[in-house]
Parts: C-alpha cells; structure tokens; sequence
C-alpha cells in the first residue's frame, strides 16, 4: 500500500508505474506466504489443501498481498482464489465429513486426483509423516501411477474420462459410512470400488492387512490401477465378468513394478483371514517352480473364470501372462488387446489377431518364457 503522505511526492514523480518499481515484490504485486515451512514445495504441486487453508496468512493461496505497494489486479485476484478455494473445502466437508462424521478428515486436490485422508501417521522409509505429510505422499503417488500406467499402455489424459476419487480413512466406521454414498455399495472389511465412467476407492487402513505404509501403497496402487484401467477408452468395467484374469493380471503387475510385491487380491465374498497371501508377494521363483513341476494351470481354464473363481495360484497365473504379454508385444499392443476384451470380443480371437497366437499354444509359450525369464531362487537365474 501506498502511504497517503507519499502519493503527492510519488505521482509526481517521472516513476515507472508504481507496481513495475516496487522491489518488495518484483512488481508481482504478490509475494509467496511463508507460512508453509517443510511442506511448501508440496503444496506448491497441488490445486488445493485443506490444511494449507488453515494459514492465517493466505489462506491456502500460498501468495499474499504485498504491503509495499498497490495493485488492484492481484489484489483481487488473490481475493477470488480464497473464496474459490472456501466454496472447494464446503462442498468437500458437506458430501464427506458430513457424511462421515469424522473430525480430522483432510482435503487434497491435484491435477487428477480429490483425495479425502485421516491415515494415522506412518513411518515412511526411516521418516515418520505425520497425516498431512503423508497425504500429499499418497496424492503424489496416485499421480506417478497415473502417469506410470500411461507411459506403460502409450495412453494420454484424452483416454481418460473421470477423475480420481480416493478416500482413505483412519477409521472403519468413516469407510462404511461413506462407502454407500460415493460407491453404491455397502462396505466390506478391505476397500469398495466403483469402477468404469467413475472412478471410486473408497477404504479405511486396516492395520490387521496393512501393518504399515508399504502395505497401505501397495493395496493403493492395486486398487486405482483397477480404476485406472476400467476408466481407459472404451470405458467398460469388465469386473465380475469373464475375463477377469486382465483385471487381476494388470493390477498385480503394478504392484509389483512399483513396490516389488504382490499382495492384494480382489475377492466380492470370500472373507480373506489378515495376512493370507501367496508366497510372500514374490511370485516369479513360485511361477518358475510350477512350469518345472508342470502345475502352471492352462489358460483356457484362466480364460473363463471370474472375480470370485480365482485361487492364489490362479492370481499369480493371471500375473504372469500380462508379464509375458507386455515384455514380448509392449504396452500399446496390450493395451489394443484389453480394448478388444473390454468391447467383447472372445479371448481365443483377441489372442490369435493381436497377439498371433493360437489359444491352444499360450500355455506352452508362457512355459518358455517363464523358464527364460524367471529364477529358481531369489536373486538367482
Ligand atoms: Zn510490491
Ligand atoms: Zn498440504
Ligand atoms: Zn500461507
Ligand atoms: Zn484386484
């Protein structure tokens, strides 16, 4: 602001206009909130935040007036985006803490993604987060996989139709209150997806399954892969279908691309006991074992089942094949492979015009591969 006692003296003045000249701000007419400390290059990455909001300062806009000078523009400017961001966080705790009941629910808002989170604080890596740090990890997350499956199947922004909406809850109460309202569905122990035009997981971090932050990622990045791939163009979910063995294959892949483990398994009615997986989530040596034992299961079979049919052994089977797909044909053509299957073309078609390959043969191919391509042992060949 200009100080009345001055204007007289500074107007008259051959002076470049008075916010070109301010050195405060550059003549930005703003200058960055320092409010923010530790997290300010993270909230710098994201549209909105429910806990950068709580800045006396700005509000949640990370830039501020500049005392130094006048600028109308900014001024307003800056006024329009902290009753943008308000009219945001009312219509978020309306349709989610409303509902919920919760108190200590947090608000994020990217590119992609709105993020509803109260995961109590985890040690990540050697670092302990606290809820909101962890938040913007888990946001940031969501992004990369987002990303990670388009440079994967050579898809762009243009495949995809809806936004992601995530809500992960401290409390089992919270998910089952809400679950209802954002999936159609009533809410089991694990997560509730809704999959296809929307893009919907809704959970709570049970600590009996997911002891820990690599747990609760992991079941993450399974599950929006899920969303991920129902939401790609031709939208269709193909989930509870035949065909199942694509679902499975693809979000078992990403979870073991990016954290080296597979441990999450989508069943509609069988009660999973906590903890119960398949060879601790490491599943090339077991794979390569069955094909030496001659217990692969053949793919046909693989073919027909669905969600609810699947065993472990069905699950790593199913894991393997999009393995063996994605290294030998790459993503895109893949990705051409699942749009067919997704619009209902038999599986013996879709192997034999995108891939070249006779049904009857995969089993004996996938074998070879396998045998080519997975260990033993641990950190074998
Ligand atoms: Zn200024
Ligand atoms: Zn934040
Ligand atoms: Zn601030
Ligand atoms: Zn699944």
């Amino acid at each position: 602001m200009l100080r009345s006692g001055l204007v007289a003296l500074i107007l008259a003045l051959p002076a470049p206009a008075q916010d070109e000249g301010c050195r405060a701000c550059h003549g930005e007419g703003v200058r960055e909130c320092t409010g923010h400390k530790a997290l300010a290059d993270e909230e710098r990455k994201v549209l909105a935040c429910s806990e950068a909001m709580q800045c006396k300062q700005c509000h949640g806009v990370l830039r501020r007036d500049c005392q130094s000078c006048a600028n109308p523009k900014t001024d307003a400017e800056l006024q329009q985006r902290v009753q943008d961001l308000a009219a945001w966080l009312a219509e978020r705790r309306k349709s989610v803490d409303a509902i919920t009941g919760g108190k200590e629910i947090r608000h994020l808002k990217t590119a992609n993604l709105d993020l509803a989170f109260s995961v109590r604080p985890l040690t990540v890596g050697r670092v302990k987060l606290d809820t909101h740090a962890l938040m913007h990890l888990y946001a940031q997350r969501i992004e990369d996989l987002r990303t990670l499956f388009q440079q994967t199947f050579g898809c762009t922004d243009k495949d995809f139709s809806g936004r992601l909406q995530i809500y992960l809850f401290k409390d089992q109460l919270d998910h089952q209150r809400l679950a209802p309202r954002v999936t159609g569905q009533g809410a089991n122990s694990n997560g509730v997806k809704l999959m296809g035009v929307e893009c919907v997981y809704c959970a709570h971090h049970n600590p009996a399954t997911m002891p820990g932050d690599e747990e609760l990622h992991r079941n993450v990045v399974h599950n929006v892969t899920h969303l991920l791939l129902a939401n790609a163009a031709p939208v269709c979910w193909r989930g509870n279908r035949k065909g199942v063995w694509v679902d499975e294959g693809v979000a078992h892949w990403f979870e073991d691309k990016v954290t080296g483990k597979c441990t999450n398994f989508c069943y509609e009615e069988v009660a999973l006991q906590p903890g119960a997986g398949f060879k601790g989530g490491r599943w090339r040596v077991p794979l390569r074992k069955m094909v030496e034992a001659g217990k692969l299961g053949g793919f046909a079979r693989l073919a027909q089942l669905n969600t609810d049919e699947l065993t472990f052994e069905d699950h790593a089977h199913a894991f393997a094949c999009i393995d063996w797909l994605l290294a030998v044909h790459g993503g895109p053509k893949v990705r051409k492979g699942i749009d067919e299957l997704k619009q209902g073309k038999p599986t013996r078609e879709v192997m034999k015009d995108v891939f070249g390959i006779d049904m009857l043969s995969v089993d004996d191919a996938l074998s070879a591969w396998i045998k080519a391509t997975y260990p033993l042992e641990e950190g074998g060949r």
